[in-house]
């Protein structure tokens, strides 16, 4: 028989610490708070700050102390997240490439040079 192995199912997943969720009883935001919280379990770290961010936006006043209570962000990174926003995410660019300075070298100049080693390796081979 295979065991199973309960051990780190999943990402942890935060628990809402706003006055909503710790009375006792039912209220309409405990489902709320637990699905945001669930449902950024499942976004990568920037897509949590934008997410975040344009939540706490939605409420206004208070709004970046709140989401900070319930999804346990930090407010410095929910007030980042909400710069991005305001700033269009240029800085964020869509798909593979990185912010200048971190990540991988542009692609063509790399597959150059590995070509040219493989070409090498195979030149060698031959004889
Ligand atoms: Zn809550």
């Amino acid at each position: 028989m295979q065991k199973i192995v309960s051990k780190g199912a999943g990402p942890k997943i935060h628990q809402c610490q706003c006055p909503d969720c710790q009375q006792i009883g039912d209220h309409p935001n405990k489902v709320l708070h637990a699905q945001l919280n669930l449902f950024l379990s499942r976004l990568d770290e920037q897509q949590r700050r934008w997410c975040v961010a344009l939540e706490a936006r939605k409420l206004g006043h208070g709004g970046m102390k709140r989401l900070s209570q319930i999804t346990g962000m930090d407010m410095n990174t929910i007030r980042r997240g909400r710069r991005e926003l305001d700033q269009g995410l240029i800085e964020r660019p869509v798909g593979r490439v990185r912010l200048a300075g971190g990540g991988r070298k542009p692609l063509a100049k790399n597959t150059r040079s590995r070509q040219a080693m493989v070409n090498l390796n195979e030149m060698s081979h031959q004889t």
